[in-house]
């Protein structure tokens, strides 16, 4: 008999995927360029599983309509694959993309796909390794019958929350993708958020690690219950196999990055939004890699005095502060979407995909019930930041997130992601930005013209005379 998947890329993320459609019950083919991984993969002996060494014969192994999931690296080595796979499948077989694809190249891929009356599907996958075995979160993009062909696939890996698998349709061709790139920036400025926290608590509070990973685990029974949370409390207690200490101490001060937060802010600036929390996630793991100037810098000035703090008190106040900051990171990339959908006319459905990173994913997390339920009650929802709920806990944290901002900046606690979600609040809270001044420069310089607010039309003024 045939098999009923074909897996290409038996990497972390494509061996993983490939043992979960076998657990469900899936006969899954596998091919790898680089045949020993394939070969590996065979000598741990899976019931359903049949690796193959030529190309030809994997995609000859396949049930009618083929379907094969691409789990490999992004970039040129899809267009690579695409155009060999081109060759050799038939009308109506379906090709899935399920890396980490820019969304403008899936565009770009399910034209040229499309041209040869091959389907193509350019999926978002989220969950790393455990996730892509147990259940990732899907996010499948492209044309929706042909989604529908492969959700009984994708449904049954995917991840459940409340019973209901964490996958359903985006919308078509890039739309997927997209969401995966938005859900990546929110992660890395979720990231950001904790690695800020943990260094004022570190910092002003004077918190020993495990007394952080108490702080951590105490957050996890609140509403900011998430898988972030979870695995920051589980890092500040682990304890080094070299040394004994707690290994968190030992690791370099330095974040690498993939891309996909670069992306999303690539995307904002071009759609005219503003996810300026992703923005300084994304600016803060290039700064901690600024390594000679750091340390250059690091010489030439003292650290400022910390403002003794109440413990208890504090870490309540970075709690919340934390808690409105990821709102705002949320409502920023939940704007890019809608944003995004009216763009590019996808009509995502934002309390869908809130309800499938519920589980799965990185960023899953309770705070999402709230934002799905926002959606679900006005689907027009311009922001987040105007639901009722969400105006409720805001009002609840501003203060303290007010406060820890001033506190970070008085200690010298570099916090670009808080500071920035305070700044974002004040600038669509505050009535004047002080683009009033900025107008006028532009009229002066340039004749831009500028509008009264006392009288309707367009002025230019005479500024040197
Ligand atoms: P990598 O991104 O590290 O890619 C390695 C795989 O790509 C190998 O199977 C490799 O084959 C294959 N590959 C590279 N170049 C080519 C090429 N030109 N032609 C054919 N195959 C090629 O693997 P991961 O498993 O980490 O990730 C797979 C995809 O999933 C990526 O797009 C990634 O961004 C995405 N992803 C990863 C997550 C993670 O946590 N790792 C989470 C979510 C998405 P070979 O063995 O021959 O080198």
């Amino acid at each position: 008999t045939k098999n009923q998947i074909g897996v290409l890329g038996l990497s972390t993320m494509g061996k993983n995927i490939s043992i979960n459609f076998m657990n469900r019950g899936f006969k899954v083919a596998g091919f790898n360029r680089t045949y020993h991984v394939t070969e590996e993969m065979m000598e741990e002996g899976y019931e359903n599983f049949q690796g193959f060494e030529n190309l030809n014969d994997f995609i000859d192994s396949l049930e009618k309509p083929r379907k094969v999931l691409l789990m490999i690296k992004a970039g040129e080595a899809i267009d690579e694959t695409c155009v060999q796979l081109m060759g050799m499948l038939e009308e109506g077989d379906i090709v899935m993309d399920g890396g980490n694809s820019y969304f403008k190249d899936t565009i770009r891929r399910h034209g040229y796909m499309k041209d040869k009356k091959i389907n193509y599907l350019g999926i978002g996958i989220s969950g790393g390794e455990k996730g892509a075995r147990n259940g990732p979160s899907i996010m499948p993009g492209g044309n929706r019958e042909v989604v529908e062909e492969v959700l009984p696939f994708l449904n049954a890996i995917a991840a459940k929350k409340d019973g209901e698998p964490c996958c359903t349709y985006i919308g078509p061709n890039g739309a997927g993708h997209y969401v995966k790139m938005v859900h990546n920036g929110i992660e890395y400025a979720d990231m950001q958020l904790l690695a800020e926290s943990y260094l004022l608590l570190k910092k002003v509070g004077h918190f020993t690690n495990s007394e952080m990973a108490l702080v951590f685990e105490s957050w996890n029974q609140t509403a900011l219950k998430s898988y972030l949370v979870e695995i920051t409390a589980k890092i500040l207690r682990e304890k080094d196999e070299i040394t004994g200490l707690e290994l968190l101490d030992f690791i370099v001060d330095r974040a690498s990055q993939k891309g996909t937060g670069k992306w999303t802010s690539m995307e904002t600036l071009e759609q005219d939004q503003n996810t300026s929390l992703i923005g300084a996630a994304v600016l803060a793991r290039v700064t901690s890699n600024f390594t000679e100037l750091k340390e250059a810098y690091g010489s030439l000035f003292d650290e400022p005095m910390t403002k003794e703090v109440n413990p208890y008190v504090f870490q309540e106040e970075v709690r919340k502060a934390y808690y409105l900051g990821k709102i705002v990171a949320y409502a920023q990339g939940f704007a890019l979407m809608k944003d995004a959908s009216k763009r590019y006319d996808w009509n995502l459905d934002l309390g869908k995909i809130a309800s499938i990173f519920r589980a799965g994913c990185i960023i899953q997390a309770d705070l999402l019930q709230v934002i799905m339920k926002s959606y679900e009650d006005n689907q027009d929802l311009e922001n987040l930041l105007l639901d009722e709920e969400i105006i409720k806990i805001v009002r609840r944290n501003i203060q303290s997130l007010r406060v820890v901002s001033s506190l970070a900046i008085r200690g010298g606690v570099p916090s670009p992601v808080l500071t920035s979600a305070m700044t974002y609040l004040d600038q669509l809270r505050s009535r004047s930005v002080g683009a009033n001044l900025i107008q006028a420069q532009r009229d002066f310089f340039g004749a831009h013209t500028f509008e009264r607010i006392d009288q309707e039309g367009i002025n230019h003024h005479e500024w040197e005379k």
